[in-house]
């Protein structure tokens, strides 16, 4: 189902899309985004040359803190976590803020090439899009409101987020919402993540993460031959827990993505581990996938004794949890979600609504309102090194972008 051509949009919703688009500030401000694509391109090849690694955001969000300073945001920040904030003050004090926020990080561990060039019409290089894209759709947004002196209802809040990626697990949202004094200032959130405008995320996929490890007694590989192998018992978990049966609705994923353990050919290792991704929509499932770890788990372990005959230690495990996304809906009737529509039908734009784990998870699960999207352009190759992005009509997604915000937040 498109969502620009499902049952049809409010119409106080379409107008008021209708009304917008007639203003003169805010045809300057989509004007803005085509005249201004070379230094769109500057910024996102210049921002993707500064590592993110999770946890490692700090230079990357001093970047960002500096071009929101030179746009004449108000109130610029960078918050205990590593976010970076800026307010464009509203005309109204009362109204609470839209937020618009984009992740800064990447999946990228420190010292890897980020090798960011241009390749034809092409930019090139790892997180070039994701979330290259994202955040100069920050700044897109932020200029060209200010260049076209667009005088908004309630003000925006700006939030470039840390650790959206991998174990990061969305710590710079859950800090926003959760414990920030901007938590109870916030109205709708938009998301804006990579590029592609053909789907708006409504429904957070949720995710838990786990670290396996499991510790032996260690010894030679022939003097202490018999000494129970951490990586045997690994091994037999990860059998074990592959064999269990998953549904094919609501679908759940499961996925041994790390494994690690070992010194050398000849010696029986101390310890091996895994890390563990489970996704579902469905709390439940999750649930019952993780029982089936840890039992998986348990059973390959007590095939041995906890300790040896010999007396020295025997096979022990742990599991920890390194990850764990809220999965929640957005509720139907949402405003956030006729007004995007409404945009999309104004635009001829078809998207589809789209599960996904995004920042979008943390208010969706407080049950505020939030969208993530894409912040226009192509890419592809997310999450590795040939990563790219096309910038070849980015302005069709920034205009989407400019419209959603302006009706959320209201032009005077
Ligand atoms: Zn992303």
């Amino acid at each position: 189902m498109a969502l620009s051509t499902s049952i049809g949009a409010p119409t106080a919703v379409q107008q008021e899309i209708a009304r917008l688009v007639c203003l003169r500030d805010v045809q300057a401000a989509m004007e803005w985004f085509r005249s201004h694509e070379p230094e769109l391109r500057d910024w996102q090849m210049e921002v993707a040359t500064i590592p993110a690694p999770p946890f490692g955001e700090g230079p990357r969000a001093e970047w960002l803190r500096s071009r929101f300073c030179e746009l004449g945001l108000e109130d610029v920040q960078v918050d205990s976590v590593g976010n970076v904030l800026a307010a464009r003050l509203g005309a109204d004090r009362n109204q609470k803020l839209v937020a618009v926020t984009a992740h800064i990080d990447t999946v990228f561990a420190g010292g890897t090439p980020l090798n960011v060039r241009r390749e034809g019409d092409r930019l090139c290089g790892a997180g070039i899009s994701d979330n290259g894209a994202g955040i100069v759709g920050l700044l897109a947004l932020a200029s060209a409101l200010r260049s076209a002196k667009v005088r908004l209802s309630a003000g925006l809040l700006f939030i470039g987020n840390v650790g959206e990626e991998g174990e990061g697990d969305l710590r710079g949202m859950r800090h926003i919402f959760c414990e920030s004094s901007w938590k109870d200032c916030i109205g709708p959130t938009v998301v804006l993540d990579g590029a592609a405008i053909d789907t708006v995320v409504t429904q957070a996929l949720g995710s838990r993460r786990f670290q396996v490890t499991i510790q032996g007694p260690g010894g030679h590989s022939w003097s202490d031959f018999g000494a129970p192998n951490p990586i045997v018992v690994l091994s037999r978990a990860i059998a074990r827990f592959s064999r269990t049966e998953l549904p094919a609705e609501p679908k759940i994923s499961a996925n041994v993505g790390v494994i690690s353990g070992g010194t050398s050919v000849n010696s029986i290792p101390e310890s091996a581990g895994m890390r563990v991704d489970i996704r579902s929509a469905s709390h439940e499932e999750m649930e019952r996938l993780e029982r089936a770890l840890r039992e998986a788990v348990a059973e390959a372990a007590a095939e041995y004794p906890k300790r040896a005959r010999n007396g020295c230690k025997g096979i022990s495990s742990e599991i920890q949890l390194i990850g764990c996304r809220p999965a929640a809906e957005l509720d139907p009737n949402a405003r956030i979600l006729q007004v995007i529509r409404a945009v999309d039908a104004h635009l001829g734009n078809h998207a589809r609504p789209h599960r996904a784990s995004t920042d979008a998870n943390i208010p969706l699960s407080l049950g505020r309102e939030a969208i993530s999207i894409g912040a226009g352009g192509s890419g592809g190759g997310a999450h590795t090194l040939q990563e790219w992005y096309n910038p070849a009509e980015r302005d069709l997604g920034l205009k989407r972008v400019l419209l959603t915000v302006l009706a959320l937040a209201g032009v005077k």
